[in-house]
């Protein structure tokens, strides 16, 4: 089910913990580089010809600084390149709280935007605040509020714990501000310090300490809790929807599926084949003013590569991996593969094996790190 990213490259500020690719204030106008971007559309959908797509992802960066217009130009362009399986096709757009009003969800949705998915991160302006981020909760609020009232098919959010200073409490008060609304999706995601971001800088000069590592098991805990509780359910280790609300394009991702990137720094993997834009805005911009595709990274993952990938991304989910399933599409039975390691860690109860399907515990998703580095 071959989904489409779309990475926008544009944020009102660069918070501390953050490794994405994003320009605060790029010499590249929303325009231009809008222009370059369906240019690489029109490029690929040459290479690609009949290749039909089932999701749209655009995410960033912050894609709600991009105004509707130039969404919606890009998703019927798109549509004329591509064939899709219309109507269901999902199209999502990642939003934060600072940049949305009325007037933007009304026009997003209007181009056909159905699924919409806001980083709100937290309810608390404690945490906002260590988070760097450049709204409030009161913010993030009339954000959530008029994202309901616009009624998208489908409304997500994200939030984060792990952050530095938050208690039990403070977690606990936004998941529950997060059940209060009418949301479909939410995603928790732990801190981490990403090397060379200034959050890990503050970290490794000793100004700043991220909870420990008990801590952050009983914070997973109490997510993951109450949410089940309210009726969301686990599809992935981070991600939780009301049941038939997960994230279509996203599973795709999870399943090691076909994904074509446009944008800068945006990756694709097609045809066994993944590659990576440049992460330069300019550079960008300049290779495909000259007709040439922007990519400055290709490997062709060989059989057993790809198969190692399709059983950590499919680790991920809640109901893991299928051992005919990967018997059928790479030639290789994973029990007999991992053997002993594996053994080891179903001896251990972190992996389970039910009757065609193995998966993590929830033992096993608190050290799916540690769990993936060894089956890798
Ligand atoms: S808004 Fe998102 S993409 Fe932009 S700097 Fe912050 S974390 Fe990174």
């Amino acid at each position: 089910m071959p989904g489409i990213y779309v990475h926008i490259p544009y944020c009102v500020g660069k918070c501390p913990y953050c490794d994405f690719v994003s320009y605060v204030s790029p010499d590249i106008s929303h325009e231009e580089y809008v222009k370059c971007l369906l240019r690489e559309a029109e490029i690929r959908s040459r290479c690609l010809p009949g290749t039909a797509f089932n999701t749209i992802y655009f995410g960033g960066g912050t894609p709600s600084l991009l105004s509707p217009e130039l969404i919606s130009r890009i998703i019927a362009t798109l549509r004329e390149l591509f064939p899709f399986r219309w109507p269901e096709t999902e199209i999502s757009v990642e939003a934060n709280p600072e940049s949305v009003t009325g007037l933007w969800l009304k026009g997003v949705k209007a181009a056909g935007v159905n699924r919409l998915s806001m980083g709100i991160q937290s309810f608390s302006d404690r945490d906002l605040e260590a988070l760097g981020r450049p709204h409030d909760s009161s913010c993030a609020l009339r954000a959530l509020d008029k994202a309901v009232a616009a009624d998208f098919s489908r409304l997500g959010i994200d939030i984060m714990f792990s952050i530095p200073g938050q208690t039990m409490r403070q977690l606990e008060q936004s998941l529950l501000t997060a059940l209060s609304r009418r949301v479909h999706h939410i995603s928790c995601y732990e801190l981490t310090a990403e090397p060379g971001t200034r959050l890990w800088h503050e970290i490794h000069s000793g100004h700043v300490a991220l909870p420990g590592e008990e801590e952050a098991v009983k914070m997973m805990d109490l997510v993951e809790n109450t949410l089940v509780r309210n009726g969301f359910v686990q599809y992935e280790i981070s991600n939780f929807s009301l049941p038939g609300m997960e994230c279509l394009h996203n599973m795709n991702y999870w399943d090691n599926g076909e994904y074509m990137g446009l944008g800068c720094s945006a990756v694709s993997y097609i045809n066994g084949t993944r590659s990576r834009n440049t992460a330069s805005l300019r550079s960008y911009c300049s290779a495909l003013s000259q007709g040439e595709l922007p990519v400055v990274f290709r490997e062709k993952l060989g059989r057993e590569a790809a198969f190692r990938e399709s059983v950590m991304l499919g680790l991920r989910t809640l109901r893991g991996i299928s051992i005919r399933h990967m018997k059928e599409r790479f030639g290789i039975d994973p029990v007999r593969y991992y053997g002993n390691r594996l053994e080891k860690f179903i001896s251990s109860g972190h992996v389970k094996k039910r009757q065609d399907r193995l998966m993590l515990t929830r033992e096993g998703r608190r050290l799916a790190n540690s769990v993936m580095s060894e089956l890798i």
